[in-house]
């Protein structure tokens, strides 16, 4: 037998942890660690550890599909190309929308961002960063200038104080909770704010159960208390930032004094005391938050909100500090910083900037590039699709599942239904798929070489272990024949991705120093890396912020409430999340036969007085209903959820959460408010 092992990176999260796969007579069979990886040395959570095992599942889609009469046919690539570009050009730009993705690589978001503009001639383009992190990238390039995890993972591990705020790290981020649990060895101290007692939250030196969506209030408090103690850090303040004055006419406010934000919140008021004084006096604390904070209607308020804590107390640009987004996909970072958004080009070129349109049409061999208007967003789109039919008839979708991610399903549903032809590339017949005209079979991150960009904005390889299965092919491929096909050869001439990633380097300044051969080391690289000869940039903001004045910018925030409240109809707060075992919508995971038998379906997690009180026990099924829709789910009564909430997973349609969930937007972001919503909890009736 003919065995070899690649390394590789972890197709799931964004922590971006390293493998070998091993392969046998040409297929994976398994996962080995690989000790050599700087990110996890050689340790993997269970989904790494099961990554190879969906790789070969039966089904993996191995052809080109094409509806006819409401069924699939199975067709040839020509035939399928063939009436893609056909249809294509039939539309105008404005009429197409293209969805890319945080699962594919960077080489591959870089040419559909390429191919939007540069052939379609749409500035239509997003993907589901939108859905957890674009509070991220707005709020921090609001405050800091750019939009990213400031520090590396491994520097976590150094941090004197670690606030988690709205991350459930040891389940989301495991290899990320591992530095949590070294900073905690080394005598640091670790708080989590959360409305369940997670599992990372059980590792906690002072855990603080708060009501879901009233971050602002809470961090308003924690800086009016640490002023009012004299523990803001002047120095930084004055040399480092500006606007403070504004800040303080805000947070000082009596509204955000203990007591107040204990009665907001409910968390107890010795708790906020003590989480603020370990905040400010630590030689070093940073906060590491996912998207507890930020999928809400005041996602940016609360990603602000938190980088005016760490600029209060000068927490930034040094080792243990900073304000870390733990982004959620394995390759969400690389997909926004190659231009898989509506109002930006590779490296956060703005579409609206002449320079940048003049330098693309040049880089890009075209003389229109649908420049001048920033596209629509993913939930733009949708809501566009449902509520104004026509305007958008057209949709080219890689890799990206909105029917299980999205918010308000049955809304999402009669959206994409009501475009005119939808193209999906993927590697499994997803419930997106399904509503496809035509089906792309595609590579996944096994059967091709590429780059991904995890969220400390370190760029690593991926590399081909296997053939893709029957006729798939991977993305990047099928975008450059069917750029071919649409009659854009000479701008789509690449024959690997490194030749892509050539591309991206020219014309990307944070990635311009980077090629295949300095990503090749296990360490790679993190951005900015602007020059052959630069070493890359695991911290950001060491001595400057990235603005042109180079001064960080406090935002003064006030608290909202979330857009939907409970009342007497809908009394509870739904919160929805992720679990250890299944990554987004499932599509992978629950082919994976030893990470679907421990979570094989969905539940509700209820209080346990709460549970007694309506009347319902662990194991139940329940209803679980909303203003948008209804599902039947199976009970979890636990002590580790705050009366009045509950907390459903996203990952399985037989019950899905985003049936559930509320479609508002936080007006910059564009991002929904997944995480907070009014429900109530039906009994089934016996018949
Ligand atoms: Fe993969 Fe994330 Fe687990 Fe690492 S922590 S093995 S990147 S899923």
């Amino acid at each position: 037998m003919d065995f070899k092992y690649v390394p590789t990176t972890c197709p799931y999260c964004g922590t971006g942890c390293g493998f070998n796969l091993v392969v046998a007579d040409g297929k994976v069979v398994g996962v080995q660690p690989w000790q050599r990886n700087p990110v996890n040395e050689g340790k993997l959570c269970p989904k790494g550890t099961y990554a190879w095992e969906f790789i070969n599942h039966p089904d993996r889609l191995t052809k080109p599909l094409i509806k006819k009469d409401g069924k699939f046919v199975e067709a040839t690539w020509d035939e399928a190309y063939k009436l893609i570009a056909q249809k294509f050009k039939s539309y105008k730009g404005d009429e197409i929308q293209c969805l890319s993705s945080a699962r594919v690589s960077n080489e591959e978001n870089y040419l559909m961002n390429k191919f939007a503009r540069a052939v379609l001639k749409t500035p239509n383009i997003d993907h589901c960063a939108r859905l957890c992190h674009a509070s991220t990238v707005v709020g921090l390039a609001g405050t800091f200038g750019s939009g990213a995890m400031t520090n590396s993972i491994e520097d976590i591990g150094e941090s004197k104080c670690v606030f988690v705020l709205g991350s459930n790290t040891f389940e989301n981020h495991p290899l990320i909770g591992r530095q949590i649990m070294l900073a905690k060895k080394r005598g640091g101290k670790v708080i989590v704010a959360d409305p369940r007692l997670t599992p990372t939250a059980k590792q906690a030196d002072l855990f603080m159960q708060f009501h879901s969506g009233t971050d602002v209030a809470i961090l308003n408090g924690l800086m009016q208390y640490i002023i009012k103690n004299g523990w803001e850090n002047k120095d930084f303040i004055k040399n480092r930032t500006k606007d403070f004055e504004k800040l303080k006419e805000v947070v000082m406010k009596p509204d955000y004094a203990l007591d107040k934000v204990s009665k907001i919140s409910g968390i107890p008021e010795d708790q906020l005391k003590t989480a603020a004084e370990w905040i400010a006096k630590a030689e070093s604390s940073n906060v590491l938050y996912s998207m507890g904070i930020t999928q809400h209607t005041t996602g940016v308020d609360n990603v602000k909100s938190v980088a005016n804590l760490q600029m209060l107390t000068g927490h930034l640009g040094k080792r243990g500090g900073g304000v870390n987004a733990l982004r959620g996909q394995n390759n969400v970072q690389g997909a926004c910083d190659m231009g898989a958004l509506p109002n930006v080009y590779s490296g956060y070129q703005a579409v609206i900037n002449p320079d940048f349109q003049k330098k693309m049409k040049e880089a890009w061999g075209v003389s229109d590039i649908a420049a001048g208007r920033v596209g629509y967003t993913v939930t733009e789109m949708v809501n566009v699709l449902a509520d104004t039919p026509g305007k958008l008839k057209c949709l080219y979708i890689m890799g990206e599942n909105p029917m299980i991610s999205d918010p308000d399903l049955h809304h999402v549903e009669k959206g994409l239904k009501n475009a005119e032809f939808i193209v999906v590339q993927d590697i499994f017949l997803t419930e997106t798929a399904q509503l496809a005209d035509v089906v792309l079979p595609a590579a996944c991150y096994a059967e091709k070489d590429g780059t991904q960009t995890s969220t400390e904005r370190r760029v690593q390889k991926w590399r081909k272990a296997q053939d893709p299965p029957g006729e798939a092919k991977p993305d990047w491929q099928i975008i450059c024949e069917l750029a071919k096909v649409m009659g854009f050869e000479k701008q789509f001439p690449f024959k690997s991705p490194e030749e892509i990633f050539t591309e991206v380097a020219k014309v990307t300044p944070s990635y311009g120093g980077m090629d295949y051969v300095r990503l090749e080391k296990p360490e790679a690289l993190h951005w900015p890396c602007p020059a052959k000869d630069h070493p890359g940039t695991p911290i950001l903001h060491k001595e400057k912020f990235a603005h042109p004045d180079g001064l960080g910018v406090f935002t003064p925030i006030e608290f909202k409430y979330p857009a939907e409240v409970p009342d007497n109809e809908f009394p509870i707060i739904l919160t929805t999340g992720r679990c250890i075992w299944h990554w987004h919508t499932g599509s992978m995971t629950r082919r994976s036969p030893d990470l679907a038998r421990e979570e094989p379906t969905g539940w509700v997690e209820i209080n346990d007085d709460d549970a007694k009180e309506w009347g319902i026990k662990d194991k139940e099924m329940i209803k679980a209903v909303t203003r948008r829709g209804e599902i039947t789910i199976g009970a979890r009564v636990t002590k580790g959820i705050k009366r009045g909430e509950v907390f459903i997973p996203f990952h399985f349609v037989e019950c899905a959460a985003n049936v559930l969930t509320n479609n508002a937007l936080d007006p910059t972001a564009k991002i929904p408010e997944f995480k907070a919503c009014a429900l109530r909890i039906e009994k089934i009736k016996e018949a």
